[in-house]
Formats: structure tokens, C-alpha cells, sequence
């Protein structure tokens, strides 16, 4: 299998460790810089975990510079509470963000669903919102349509959304931070209950054809098999 290179930028020698330790665990091959000078010297990569704080230059200046780089994909990396530049990193071209401070399963499968884009986009796939095929479930996020085992399911627009998240990750998790903030966006804060039951209902709704598994503290996986 072909090794998909990371290049870590992070000025935070700790955070810096850390994550270096957890992707290389993950079989990729990492490479970290501290500067934004360096980041721009470094060697082509997959995926680039940017730091948007950065001593040396402005974080969304770097991630532009980066961005012309196409077959690069850029996770935007944040500090809670600074929303602003997280909207501002995506509207500069980044692909993903996570904001610190975040677990290595909630990156691993952020890195994994960016790959899985910039790797469609390579192989000529596509537009913007391929088809997603888990097992016999199919997800059309174009034309918001579900078909488990041939028919088509009749889901609410917060299940769709939920199912076309759950299958776009799998099969890796999706943490239930991320399913709230994607499906329910960061205004709500209700009880995460609303959650658990739109799972029951999408799980009843497909039957055996698909598997909704709890990953017990955190989140949900979609098994095809
Ligand atoms: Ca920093």
C-alpha cells in the first residue's frame, strides 16, 4: 500500500511530539516543521496539519501558499474559542479543520475522509459530491437520496444528513462532537440525546443492510459488512 506522507507544521514542540507519535503509529510517514518558512520548503505531502498560530508568519498567508499546491489537502488547526479564523482557514481553501484540543481518533478519521476526496479527485471520479457505496446501502448526496438493498429510504433531512456523514467516514468514526457540529452546525447545544435518537430511528430504518455501531465514548461507525 502506498505511504501517504503528513507534514506536521506546529510551533508547539510538545503538541508537535505528540502528534507525530499517534500518526506514525497510524503507518504515515511524517514529517514536522516549526516555521512557516519551513512548511514552504519542505517536501511535496499528502496532507499538510497546519497550525493556523504560527510565530513566524500569519497562519491563513501560509495555508494560501500552500493551497496552490493541488494535490495537497490542508487540515486547518485552530485554538478553541477562535472561530474567526477558523472560518476565515476554510475560506481560504482549507480542506478540514480540527480545533485543540482534539483526540487522535477525531483527526485520524478527518485526515482519512480528506484523502479519501483528494484521492477521488485525482482518479477523475468526479464532481463535487460523489456517490457514497457502503455495503448494499447507496448515498447520493446530490440528489439527497438513500437506497438500502435496492429501495429507497425514506429519511428526514437530519437523518440524510446524518447518514451521508456516517457514510462518507466509513469505516472509520465519526466522534459525536463532530456528527453534532456537522448535522446540528455549532449553535446547538442541546443534550446530545437528540443524537441517540435520530440514530434509533435511522438504525430501524435500515434494517439489516447496514450497521450503525456505537463506539462506546466516542461516536458512531457505519459497517457495510
Ligand atoms: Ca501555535
Amino acid at each position: 500500500m502506498l505511504v501517504m506522507r503528513i507534514l506536521v507544521v506546529e510551533d508547539d514542540d510538545r503538541v508537535a511530539r505528540g502528534l507525530v507519535t499517534a500518526l506514525r503509529s497510524a503507518s504515515f510517514d511524517v514529517q514536522r516543521v516549526a516555521t512557516a518558512e519551513r512548511a514552504l520548503g519542505a517536501p511535496p505531502a499528502d496532507v499538510v496539519l497546519l497550525d493556523l498560530g504560527l510565530p513566524d508568519a500569519d497562519g491563513i498567508d501560509l495555508l494560501r501558499r500552500l493551497r496552490d499546491r493541488p494535490q495537497t489537502a490542508i487540515i486547518a488547526v485552530t485554538a478553541r474559542g477562535e472561530e474567526r479564523d477558523r472560518v476565515r482557514g476554510l475560506r481560504a481553501g482549507a480542506d478540514d479543520y480540527v480545533v485543540k484540543p482534539f483526540g487522535v481518533a477525531e483527526l485520524l478519521a478527518r485526515i482519512d475522509a480528506v484523502l479519501r476526496r483528494t484521492r477521488a479527485a485525482r482518479a477523475g471520479a468526479v464532481d463535487e459530491e460523489p456517490r457514497l457505496r457502503v455495503g448494499a446501502l447507496t448515498v447520493d448526496p446530490g440528489s439527497r437520496a438513500a437506497r438500502a438493498g435496492g429501495a429507497e429510504l425514506q429519511l428526514t433531512r437530519k437523518e440524510f444528513d446524518l447518514l451521508s456523514l456516517l457514510a462518507s467516514r466509513s469505516p472509520s468514526v465519526v466522534a459525536r462532537d463532530q456528527i453534532l457540529d456537522q448535522v446540528w452546525g455549532t449553535a446547538w447545544e442541546a443534550s446530545s440525546r437528540t443524537l441517540d435518537t435520530h440514530v434509533g430511528s435511522l438504525r430501524a430504518k435500515l434494517g439489516h443492510t447496514v450497521r450503525i455501531r456505537t463506539v462506546r465514548g466516542v461516536g458512531y461507525v457505519l459497517d457495510g459488512s
